[in-house]
């Protein structure tokens, strides 16, 4: 069933490619259920917006960890690869709407990764 849903959200999650490769990535480790391919970068230098303040991404099923990770930031990404299997192909329209109507912390996919993960909120630049 993983692997299904994997490869459900296979085009979605090869978009992250692009990310991972201007981040510098360093290190690569397999998470297997779910199943989340995760890389540790060296920078977030091209972000834009809200995503200045990102300490980890996901896009899909690939996570991006960045230099400035605190506590449970990674089971925070898990979740939200959890997310992306609740809702196979469409859960980046169901993000990007959440995000636009509530912004980034009310948004129900973060409230829910930041509750469920205990990882902690703080909105600062990272570069
Ligand atoms: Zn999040």
């Amino acid at each position: 069933m993983s692997l299904f849903l994997f490869l459900l959200n296979l085009p979605f999650t090869l978009t992250g490619v692009v990310p991972v490769i201007l981040s510098g990535p360093y290190s690569f480790k397999l998470n297997k259920n779910p199943i989340a391919l995760i890389f540790k970068v060296k920078s977030f230098w091209w972000a834009f917006g809200y995503f200045r303040y990102a300490r980890a991404m996901t896009v899909g099923h690939i996570i991006l960890m960045g230099p400035k990770e605190l506590k449970n930031d990674l089971e925070h990404e898990i979740i939200h690869v959890k997310q992306c299997e609740r809702y196979p192909v469409i859960f980046p329209l169901l993000y990007l709407y959440e995000l636009l109507t509530k912004g980034v912390r009310q948004n129900r996919f973060e409230k829910e990764a930041y509750t469920l993960s205990k990882s902690v909120y703080r909105p600062i630049k990272q570069s």
